[in-house]
């Protein structure tokens, strides 16, 4: 049985790219008699917002995709993350890491990974720790793939059978200051839990997919098959993203568009007018 996610950030309301990115998994699995599942990711209590919970939901009813069996949402599911971290740590893998995102950016050997600056590792190796300061723990990357033993490798629609290579990310955080888990862990984590065989996201996050193949060689979980889809962009080419000003679904819902009517034309590649798709 195919089994595809939608998994949004309840951070802010969802935008063409979400629709996009929600109608590819939905068709998938719909494509295939398989299941289409809704997980919202609202570990990053600072940021996630109940009132965007229910946006995406009248969202995604607009546009007519239907999710099935429970909703679940990632705040209720914190103990799994605590346990993963528990065994991670158990096999040695996880430092606690005191630095500011100042120190890190202050540091000048700090090279850049694909996800912004590499930790240069300041806090790898402390003797005594204190952990009544704030700390986040972070992947000792390289005891992580001296650790596993089997051959790193997904498969990706796109691209094939890819070789994973998270050496670049350097050591990942996997529980933040603010959050008991972090976006690599907790997605890891649940894509295996739920039982999601295709992923299907945005291109945005290939790189990340190198980091969450690692995580479930250390953590003994199945590995899906990667969809990673094409971006959809703006006129001036940039990707459509909230701060570039796109519309959101919820201000094209409540100026009476058909939903139905929209989804239909992103399946066909059709954008409304002032949008033209573009390569991730
Ligand atoms: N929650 C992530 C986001 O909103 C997507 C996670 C994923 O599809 O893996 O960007």
């Amino acid at each position: 049985m195919i089994v595809t996610r939608f998994a949004p950030s309840p951070t802010g309301r969802l935008h063409l790219g979400h629709a996009f990115s929600a109608i590819l998994a939905h068709d998938f699995a719909r494509e295939r008699a398989g299941r289409f599942l809704l997980r919202i990711e609202d570990i990053d209590g600072t940021r996630s917002r109940p009132e965007h919970v229910a946006t995406i939901l009248a969202d995604l009813q607009w546009l007519g995709l239907a999710w099935d069996g429970e909703l679940v949402f990632q705040s209720q599911r914190l103990g799994r993350y605590q346990a993963a971290l528990d065994r991670l740590k158990a096999m040695g893998l996880l430092y606690p890491c005191f630095c500011t995102r100042a120190d890190i950016a202050a540091s000048a050997s700090a090279p850049h990974g694909p996800e912004g600056p590499v930790y240069p590792g300041t806090c790898r190796g402390l003797t005594a720790p204190d952990l009544s300061r704030p700390h986040c723990w972070r992947l000792d990357m390289a005891r992580a793939l001296a650790a596993v033993a089997e051959p790193l490798v997904f498969e990706d629609s796109g691209r094939g059978v890819v070789v994973a290579e998270p050496a670049s990310h350097g050591d990942v955080v996997l529980a933040r200051k603010d959050a008991p888990a972090s976006y690599h862990l907790a997605v890891t984590l649940d894509d295996a839990a739920q039982g999601v065989t295709d992923v299907v996201r945005g291109g945005d996050l290939f790189a990340a997919t190198h980091v969450h193949r690692l995580l479930a060689a250390l953590l003994d979980l199945p590995v899906p098959r990667y969809h990673h889809h094409a971006l959809l962009a703006g006129p001036d080419g940039e990707r459509l993203a909230k701060r570039h000003g796109a519309p959101t679904l919820a201000v094209l819902r409540e100026a009476g568009e058909d939903g139905r009517a929209l989804a239909d034309a992103l399946r066909k590649g059709e954008l409304p007018v002032g949008f033209a798709a573009a390569k991730a």
